[in-house]
């Protein structure tokens, strides 16, 4: 019954006193959810500031699991990453992200970025560029409005990522900087890779307008942004006071509840036809 299985763990995030065979049944769990696609895509646009437009969307993966329900990406990528079930989960994401947005174009919609988060252990397979090459060809998907976002910890090995990088910027897709400031990226390097756009963390983002710090951290971030010629995605707005800060230093994009939540395809394409008044 339901009962028994939720009292047999607690969560899919791995941790040290996790038993060996709840690992092994949860990743059976995790394999059946791959076949029986399981799995699903809420959708977070990202708004032009100047404009209010939608100028692109995020694509975040759930589980509709069968007995505990929707379960958010912290609680089962974590174990994803570690027992490699990421590889096929992470190629799934994309394939379904990028058939949504052809889906979207081919309904007439003006073509808007999808954005689709890369794990490290994707970011270090060494088929990795061709897999999305053939991913895009396969779906129809124009490159150009497909936007990759990797964490600034996957570019510690700088000569690898310049590399990586390089290899899917030839292949037209855009790269940007998840979760930006919290990592430890040289400034040196940042100037080197191959990259498109930072999006600041939404720890930053948060206290903008009391914190004194992060206001200055978020002024630095988009100024240099501005210098390195690189865009910038503020997330987790949710007021205006936050909006509107944003808007006067120089934020191109942002993101957050104070739009919405991460939405089903379905409702995000309502959402957009009222924000863009369609
Ligand atoms: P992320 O890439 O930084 O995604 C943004 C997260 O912030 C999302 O959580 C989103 O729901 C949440 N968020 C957006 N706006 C706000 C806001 O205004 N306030 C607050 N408090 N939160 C906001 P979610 O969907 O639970 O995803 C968590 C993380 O899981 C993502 O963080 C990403 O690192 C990872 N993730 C999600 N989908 C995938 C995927 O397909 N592949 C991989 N490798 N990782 C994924
Ligand atoms: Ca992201
Ligand atoms: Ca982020
Ligand atoms: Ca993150």
């Amino acid at each position: 019954s339901a009962k028994v299985h939720r009292n047999e763990f607690s969560s899919y995030t791995p941790d040290m006193n996790m038993k060996a065979h709840d690992r092994l049944r949860l990743e059976s769990d995790l394999r059946r959810a791959l076949e029986q696609e399981q799995f699903m895509l809420a959708y977070q646009p990202l708004v032009n500031l100047q404009t209010g437009k939608v100028v692109g969307v995020e694509a975040l993966v759930r589980w509709h699991h069968p007995l505990r329900g929707l379960l958010p990406p912290g609680e089962f990528i974590p174990l994803t990453e570690e027992n490699g079930l990421i590889l096929p989960l992470g190629e799934w994401v994309l394939r379904a992200a990028c058939l949504q947005n052809k889906a979207w174009q081919d309904a007439g919609m003006t073509p808007i970025m999808m954005s689709v988060n890369l794990s490290m252990r994707q970011f270090r397979q060494h088929q990795l560029v061709d897999r999305i090459k053939s991913i895009l060809e396969q779906t129809g998907m124009e490159p150009r409005y497909l936007e990759l976002e990797i964490t600034e910890s996957m570019t510690s090995d700088v000569e690898f990522a310049t590399e990586t990088l390089a290899s899917l910027k030839k292949l037209g897709v855009q790269i940007s900087i998840d979760d930006f400031g919290t990592g430890y990226s040289s400034l040196v390097y940042l100037k080197r890779l191959p990259i498109d756009k930072l999006k600041i963390d939404r720890s930053f983002v948060n206290e903008l307008t009391e914190n004194g710090s992060d206001a200055a951290i978020v002024t630095t971030i988009t100024s240099m942004a501005k210098h390195l010629k690189l865009k910038v995605t503020a997330e987790g707005v949710e007021n205006d006071e936050q909006l509107h800060f944003l808007r006067e230093h120089n934020c191109e994009e942002a993101q957050g509840y104070y739009f919405t939540k991460p939405i089903p395809a379905n409702l995000f394409e309502n959402w957009y036809r009222h924000r863009n008044q369609i």
